[in-house]
């Protein structure tokens, strides 16, 4: 089978329509199921996940509203067509129910349609709209299509490069680039999660061992998912990839955003007790856009601080951001913590940050995330 055929459902209470349609979709390269009412639908969705559903908002008695709640508690990614012969205004209440929902709803297609108006819409889906699946992503892993890409961390005073943080990409053959909010969401949701932050480490630090025998000494960031926080053996397993590197284990920092750091205090705290005692450095990332209280953040064990960029974006011109910055720059700094502001695209920005004290800055303003390659050209220009 094509692992990139795509499935869809049609639910339409009118057989010949729902036919027509059906075999309209099977001849554009869909494998298609229908339904011709709510329970049917709920019926089809426990047998398949579509990528696609044509959803007839007007079910007989029933109405497709029922269908929408429905694919919302399930958490569907699917690409959702509704169609009906009500007017336009019923349709767009429709369509912003279902976006409220968090669904991924299209524009509908009002009733009578022609065969190529159908086609058209189905077209439209932009190729990234479609569901990610977790199979695809692990043999995305498995065939090494994940790759990094590393953003500079700069000295905000002396302008120097200090380190960098690993982000991971991926282009599918399909989609194009998929976001990593995306698809790091998708592996959480699995096991895969573990398979993907082990070879982001492994990455990494080999990565970071190269520039180091270049004669760069600089340090690699890594984004720590919530789930692997729960893996007791990570840090143990860490300690002996950096040995394997001959990397000090301060040469890594590992990044975790502040409302994962938060959510089990207890937990969390043990584990990144056992890092730091190994001496690896631990970053609070998106400070500020969780609820630590000060007492919490006293006691974990964290080496910095990363002010979340929707502070640092509007820095400038916004007073509000400004004064919050700078009650961050002053606590993390009380704390005996550094601090990295994230998302400096100016240098209206980047001034004011300096006049404040921050330490480091990451962002457009220097550099995008570069590839491994670019990334050691860009620290020997710079010495
Ligand atoms: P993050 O850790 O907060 O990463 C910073 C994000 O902001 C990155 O997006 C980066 O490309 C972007 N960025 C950097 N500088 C600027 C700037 O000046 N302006 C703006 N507007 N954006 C900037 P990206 O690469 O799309 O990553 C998104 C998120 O995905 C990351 O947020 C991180 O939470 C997650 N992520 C990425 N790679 C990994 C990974 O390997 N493992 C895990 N668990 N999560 C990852
Ligand atoms: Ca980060
Ligand atoms: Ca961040």
């Amino acid at each position: 089978m094509d692992p990139y055929a795509r499935s869809a459902l049609v639910v339409d209470d009118d057989p010949l329509l729902q036919r027509l349609v059906c075999s309209l979709m099977e001849r554009r390269g869909f494998q298609v199921r229908g339904a011709s009412s709510v329970a049917e639908a709920r019926d089809r969705l426990v047998e398949f996940s579509p990528d696609v559903i044509v959803l007839d908002l007007a079910l007989g008695d029933e109405d497709g509203v029922d269908v929408l709640e429905h694919l919302a508690k399930l958490g569907s990614g699917a690409a959702i067509l509704p169609v009906s012969g009500f007017d336009r205004r019923v349709l767009r209440s429709a369509v912003h129910l279902g976006r409220s929902l968090g669904l991924n709803v299209l524009e509908p297609l009002r009733k009578p349609f022609t065969s190529a108006q159908l086609t058209e819409a189905l077209d439209s889906i932009p190729a990234d709209m479609l569901p990610v699946a977790e199979s695809e992503l692990a043999q995305a892993l498995t065939d090494d299509r994940l790759e990094l890409r590393y953003q500079p961390k700069v000295n905000l005073e002396t302008g120097q490069v200090t380190g960098a943080e690993a982000l991971a990409r991926w282009t599918d053959a399909r989609r194009g680039p998929v976001s990593p909010d995306r698809f790091i969401a998708v592996a959480e949701e699995g096991e895969l999660i573990h398979a993907l932050t082990r070879r982001v480490l492994e990455v990494a630090l080999a990565d970071c061992a190269a520039w180091r025998a270049a004669g760069h000494d600089i340090g690699v960031s890594v984004n720590i998912s919530a789930r692997s926080l729960s893996d007791p053996d990570l840090p143990a397993q860490l300690e002996e990839e950096a040995r394997r590197h001959d990397l000090p284990t301060d040469a890594l920092t590992l990044e975790i955003t502040e409302t994962v750091a938060m959510r089990d205090v207890d937990t969390t705290m043990k584990l990144l007790t056992r890092l730091r005692l190994r001496g690896f450095a631990l970053s609070l990332d998106d400070f500020g856009t969780g609820y630590s209280s000060l007492v919490e953040l006293h006691r974990m064990p964290f080496s910095e601080l990363k002010i979340d960029q929707s502070f640092v974006t509007g820095l400038s011109t916004d007073a509000d951001a400004a004064t919050i910055t700078r009650a961050m720059i002053g606590l993390g700094h009380a704390l005996g913590l550094e601090v990295v502001a994230e998302g400096v695209e100016d240098e209206k920005v980047a001034r004011a940050l300096r006049e404040m004290g921050c330490d480091h800055a990451q962002g457009y303003l220097y550099d995008r995330a570069l590839d491994a390659r670019s990334l050691r050209k860009r620290l020997a220009r710079v010495g």
